[in-house]
């Protein structure tokens, strides 16, 4: 699969997954056959983080878990969208934020 074609139905599959505002890109020079993800996603329902002026935040249970599964469900979804075999399934980047 091309790059052309690859960001093409990643986005796709993202959209299934409700992640439409996430942006797909390719790596360039040594990280060629990486497919990057960048998403913000907002805070759990019952999110506790503790935001700090001047420190990094404290990030609650709920949203590191929210996190992990989102990476996994979108990880998942990208390697049956492309067919990516085990070694290329390494090079999937997915960057997540939160929307503050
Ligand atoms: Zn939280």
């Amino acid at each position: 699969m091309n790059r052309q074609t690859e960001t093409k139905a990643v986005k796709k599959a993202l959209k299934v997954l409700g992640c439409e505002n996430a942006s797909v890109k390719h790596g360039t020079g040594t990280s060629w056959g990486w497919v990057k993800i960048y998403l913000d996603i907002p805070h759990g329902p019952g999110c506790t983080c503790v935001i700090h002026e001047d420190a990094p935040r404290e990030t609650c249970d709920e949203c590191k878990r929210l996190f992990r599964e989102t990476r996994e469900r979108i990880e998942a979804a990208v390697i049956k969208a492309t067919g990516r075999n085990r070694y290329q399934s390494e090079q999937i980047l997915v960057s997540l934020g939160f929307i503050e």
